[in-house]
């Protein structure tokens, strides 16, 4: 899938991919490289620079240099460029896509039909909020209060693997709509679509410097561009241990810190609820293999419905085709990585042998190599279980039974997480009654995975600090300002 054009340009399923990072308008080199691997079999598919101190500083270097030109640029400039940057997105969906499934391993048809046009779509609503963004000035004993968003500097934007271009432009778009500059790193096991947002931003006309991006492993050089202190805000999507480091640094040098993190979220389904849809969005939460920070995949089932629900839930997961991401037909890829796929084992052995039954799945799947892990359903678990209490970050769901709502509600509850929770029931009073109990930062009722990014998004507990989206974005990524005038000719006497 892989062909060398030379030292640093690679071949990737028919693109071309520089694998370097992208200082100041420029390919950079390290003098060290890491491999990047297929998900669907382990063959190479490029050795990627290997940041490290250096080239993290130069990255900041660069961003800060060019921080004054941009924050300078009028509104209407910046929001022209970002128009540009989806602009070039739009174009190059099928480059894109081809990439990122090669990469990650997600369905090729999500991230031709909905990843990418919401990549662009990060960078074209961002570049109109930004237009819009105010606050109605006010009065306080005739003196103006104006209220205004000032870009905080260079921004470290530090990303997961598992939804690649489309979590790193969540950020990118509105720190760059900001006026900020941003130094970006992407994961190491999925670092290619990055590299082509450089391309793609230096295209649209984004000055040398605005955007950056810095590869490596995150401990060298995540770690070195996060603990820098001429870096200005830091937004970090990925996981809790790692987010402890981060906030470490972040706090060592008091910077502002946006923290998405991991999730186990539940999905309740109330003996009212429409089963089939119940069934539906419940086989939906096994997408991206699994791999899918929202997914809701403790299934808490009311008793009365459960024998009946995991029966059609069965019938329905079978109907999943696993195998290659780039087939129309297959309904669940690869994992990311044999390390993962041998973690996510881990995980149902061990749950295995403390006494959960797997009612489908339980294991990779043999015939498709090491790389595949099988869709699997777990039953007859203990509530304060390691299966139930912390994630997977795979294909694995498990179904408790509540007979009561409290008894749901404690269930839901029931974890030190709090990114999502989806609702199933016919009923509109439980269903306000339970929402606001529930500790999620989203609350899916009859539905899943409906986002808007007029939304606030983020997690309570150990699923994060902060919210992004519209407002909430903005607010991160600025200094927020008040500005106080006097009226004229008033003299102030203390
Ligand atoms: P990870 O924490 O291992 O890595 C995320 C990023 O952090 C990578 O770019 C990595 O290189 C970097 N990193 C690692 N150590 C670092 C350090 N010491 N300093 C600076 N950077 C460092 O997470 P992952 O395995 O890539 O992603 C999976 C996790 O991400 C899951 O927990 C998932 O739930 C979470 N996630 C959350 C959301 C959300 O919006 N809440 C979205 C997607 C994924």
């Amino acid at each position: 899938m892989s062909e060398r054009h030379d030292r640093a340009v690679v071949t990737v399923a028919g693109v071309a991919v520089d694998t370097r990072h992208w200082i100041d308008g420029r390919r950079v080199a390290s003098s060290a490289t890491f491999p990047d691997a297929s998900p669907m079999d382990g063959a190479p598919l490029a050795e990627i620079a290997r940041g490290g101190a250096a080239e993290a500083s130069a990255a900041v270097t660069a961003a800060r240099a060019a921080f004054p030109g941009w924050a300078a640029t009028g509104r209407e400039e910046r929001a022209r460029i970002l128009h540009a940057i989806a602009d070039g997105v739009d174009k190059r969906t099928e480059e894109l896509a081809a990439v990122e499934t090669a990469d990650n391993g997600a369905l090729l048809r999500s991230h031709r039909r909905g990843v990418m046009p919401r990549v662009a779509h990060n960078f074209r609503f961002f570049a109109d909020w930004l237009l819009t963004l105010g606050h109605e000035d006010f009065e306080t004993r005739g003196h103006s209060n104006h209220v205004s968003w000032d870009p905080a500097g260079v921004c470290a934007l530090i990303t997961p693997w598992n939804a690649p271009l489309m979590l790193a432009t969540w950020k990118v778009a509105p720190a760059l709509a900001a006026g900020n500059t941003v130094v970006l790193k992407p994961a190491e096991w999925s670092p290619l679509t990055a590299s082509l947002l450089a391309d793609i931003a230096a295209e649209a006309g984004l000055p040398a410097g605005v955007l950056n991006v810095l590869q490596g492993y995150g401990e060298e050089a995540g770690a070195a561009l996060v603990s820098d202190p001429r870096v200005a805000r830091i937004s970090f999507t990925g996981s809790v241990p790692t987010a402890r480091h981060i906030a470490g640094a972040a706090a060592a040098n008091l910077v502002p810190v946006s923290l998405e993190l991991g999730g186990k979220s539940p999905l309740l389904v109330f003996a009212d609820a429409d089963l089939d849809l119940a069934v539906e969005l419940a086989v939906e939460q096994y997408d991206n293999a699994g791999q899918v920070c929202l997914a809701g995949t403790r299934l808490l089932v009311e008793s009365s419905v459960a024998e009946e629900f995991t029966r059609r839930f069965v019938e329905k997961a079978a109907t999943l085709r696993q195998g290659d991401p780039r087939d129309e037909a297959t309904g669940i890829g690869p994992n990311i990585h044999p390390d993962h796929v041998a973690r996510i084992d881990g995980f149902v052995q061990r749950a295995l042998a403390c006494g959960a039954r797997a009612v489908i799945g339980g294991g990779p799947n043999t015939e498709l190599g090491g790389f595949y892990y099988l869709p699997t359903l777990l039953t007859d678990v203990a509530p304060d279980a390691e299966i139930v209490t912390e994630e997977v970050f795979g294909p694995v769901l498990t179904l408790q039974t509540f007979d009561t709502e409290e008894e749901a509600l404690t269930l839901a509850n029931g974890t030190r997480f709090g990114l999502a929770a989806t609702l199933l029931t016919g009923d509109q009073e439980r269903a306000d009654r339970v929402t606001r109990q529930l500790v999620a930062g989203t609350v899916w009722v009859n539905c899943f995975f409906v986002r808007d990014l007029q939304a606030p998004f983020g997690g309570s507990r150990q699923s994060g600090i902060g919210r992004e989206g519209g407002t909430w974005s903005f607010d991160f990524y600025c200094d927020v300002k008040n500005t106080v005038t006097a009226p004229k000719g008033f003299a102030h006497h203390g």
